[in-house]
């Protein structure tokens, strides 16, 4: 079972980006943007270069799953819980490493030069989901999944089933889609829902730095990293990135080395524009 999921997750992937992509020309939640095609275009460029350079990492990720798994290393493997036990709190590690390495990602100068570019889109929608620099990619990798996961001794099962929830909920929170109100009203309780992931693409600082959170909004909650505010009152991307060179595919990829803000908490006077 575990096994058919891994398998359908890249067409499930495609279905609802698909979805989404198709229903933000019908239903649009925020204003589109003025040239949505080349916008789109740079976005999903971006994106396809940081899949392509960082596919053999993925590669490895799962190979240190199964290292860890033959070879009972990492915390699980010596604790012997019992299974559904083992895939819920793997479950939860997982989350909560991807939400200490996003704090890290914002507040340590170097991961933030890369990280920003996944902030600096002033119009979020479908084609934001996969734009980050490949060296972003890399370094959330090598530095959180790669030595993290196996770590802890999460197992496979789990490490599927989070990517089976966290990856198609990661197209809904960027996808500019008007959702049904009890989405937010109710979801948000344990999701990172639409609205709630929104509000960390603020160009606002103190919105920026918060709802770190992929999955859960049980740590922004418990280590008070979250805001009220509504997600239509926000005016989105990086106030140093607004200008449209630094959204083209080159403007993406060079960013990290612009004169920006050199990390997303405290110093903020770039001059990148
Ligand atoms: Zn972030």
């Amino acid at each position: 079972m575990i096994e058919t999921l891994a398998k359908l997750q890249p067409l499930i992937l495609i279905g609802l980006l698909a979805t989404m992509y198709s229903l933000e020309l019908f239903i649009p939640y925020l204003a589109k943007p003025a040239d949505k095609r080349k916008h789109d275009l740079h976005n999903f460029g971006v994106s396809f270069i940081s899949f392509a350079v960082n596919g053999p990492l993925s590669g490895l990720v799962v190979y240190m799953l199964m290292f860890t798994a033959q070879h009972q290393l990492g915390l699980f493997n010596q604790v012997g819980l019992p299974v559904l036990a083992e895939i819920i709190l793997g479950i939860l590690l997982i989350d909560f490493g991807s939400y200490c390495f996003h704090n890290l990602q914002h507040k340590v100068p170097l991961l933030w030069r890369f990280h920003r570019v996944h902030h600096s889109d002033p119009n979020l929608n479908t084609s934001s989901v996969l734009r980050f620099h490949p060296v972003d990619v890399a370094l959330s990798q090598c530095i959180f999944q790669v030595i993290w996961i196996p770590l802890m001794g999460i197992s496979m099962t789990s490490f599927v089933i989070y990517g089976g929830v966290a990856l198609p909920l990661l197209v809904l929170q960027h996808a500019n889609v008007c959702f049904p109100e009890w989405v937010e009203k109710y979801g948000r309780f344990i999701f990172s829902t639409p609205g709630w992931h929104k509000i960390h693409h603020s160009d606002e600082q103190h919105y920026t730095d918060s709802h770190y959170g992929d999955v859960f909004t049980f740590w922004d909650r418990i280590f008070g990293t979250h805001h009220k505010v509504s997600p239509e009152q926000i005016s989105y991307g990086l106030k140093e990135f607004k200008a449209q060179k630094h959204h083209t595919i080159k403007g993406q990829l060079w960013m990290p080395f612009e004169n920006g803000p050199v990390a997303a908490t405290g110093n903020n006077k770039g001059n990148a524009s």
